[in-house]
């Protein structure tokens, strides 16, 4: 699908998935194969990974990023699986140029390469690895609200053909997770899982960004939720890039292994959802 047409981005946050999700058939791949049929193809990618941490903000400036194999334990050919993507050297600087106008600082890396919380979602979007894509790192010591700024700084970008996607989790607690394994994918939800991941999406439904930034103090079951949070603040980035006044629409539900929430959003005008309104409805 072409997107030639349409002149704003949405911002998008999505459930990463783990490495789980490589294989044919894996739980939790049909959505994100749909997502990039229903976004089409941006002229560029910015990711901002739940798996990239730094002291300061920084963006990768690989003209050809290597597919970083950051997990450990799964099978053999996991570690075979190659996500050619180009690098958006390009989208760096220009990442770089709006943080600092926006009196954030912002490093070009050029030897970061594509980390899994990248490369297993985009791989699903974007199998033909033909779009190019830079990731964003994390300052986890920095707090959700600085996270909401990055996003609001990088907003401008949507207007310029590029996705700003956010990868994390709405839920994670790996030791949640590994019990429910032995539930299946399909296991019932968390009452605590299912209850934090409604109480962000009504206040995205409502607009509250602010709510979403004091998740910690706010939202039911946030500790248990997120232990530690590096896979919620790609949300606020995505979030944040939607712009001023920007809506909300959820596009995922998905709650799988009881715990582990897939949910995914989008962020902007409602110019920018329209469509998305339509196809993720249908
Ligand atoms: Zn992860």
């Amino acid at each position: 699908m072409s997107n030639a047409n349409r002149s704003v981005w949405p911002s998008v946050f999505i459930g990463h998935g783990s490495p789980m999700q490589i294989p044919d058939g894996a739980p939790g791949r049909a959505f994100l194969q749909r997502l990039g049929a229903w976004l089409g193809k941006p002229t560029a990618i910015l990711c901002a990974s739940a798996h990239w941490e730094t002291a300061h903000p920084a963006v990768s400036g690989a003209s050809r990023p290597e597919t970083i194999y950051d997990f450990f334990g799964f099978p053999a050919e996991f570690y075979d699986v190659k996500y050619p993507a180009p690098g958006a050297p390009a989208l760096a600087e220009r990442v770089a140029a709006l943080l600092t106008g926006a009196g954030l600082t912002c490093d070009i890396d050029p030897g970061q390469g594509l980390d899994h919380g990248s490369w297993v979602p985009l791989r699903l979007m974007y199998p033909g690895a033909d779009v190019p894509v830079a990731q964003l790192s994390l300052q986890h010591h920095l707090g959700p609200e600085h996270h909401f700024r990055l996003g609001r700084a990088l907003a401008p970008l949507r207007a310029e053909g590029v996705l700003v996607l956010g990868a994390g989790n709405l839920t994670h607690n790996l030791g949640a997770t590994m019990r429910g394994m032995s539930r299946g994918p399909g296991a019932a939800p968390d009452a605590w899982a299912a209850a934090f991941d409604q109480w962000i999406g009504n206040a995205i439904d409502a607009g509250r960004f602010e709510d979403l930034v004091r998740y910690r103090t706010l939202a039911p079951n946030a500790a248990m939720a997120h232990p530690r949070d590096e896979h919620y603040l790609p949300l606020l980035v995505a979030a944040g890039a939607g712009g001023d006044g920007a809506l909300g629409l959820r596009l995922n539900d998905e709650i799988l292994f009881g715990n582990l929430s897939q949910a995914a959003f989008a962020f902007g005008e409602a110019s920018s959802l329209a469509r998305l309104r339509t196809t993720a409805a249908a």
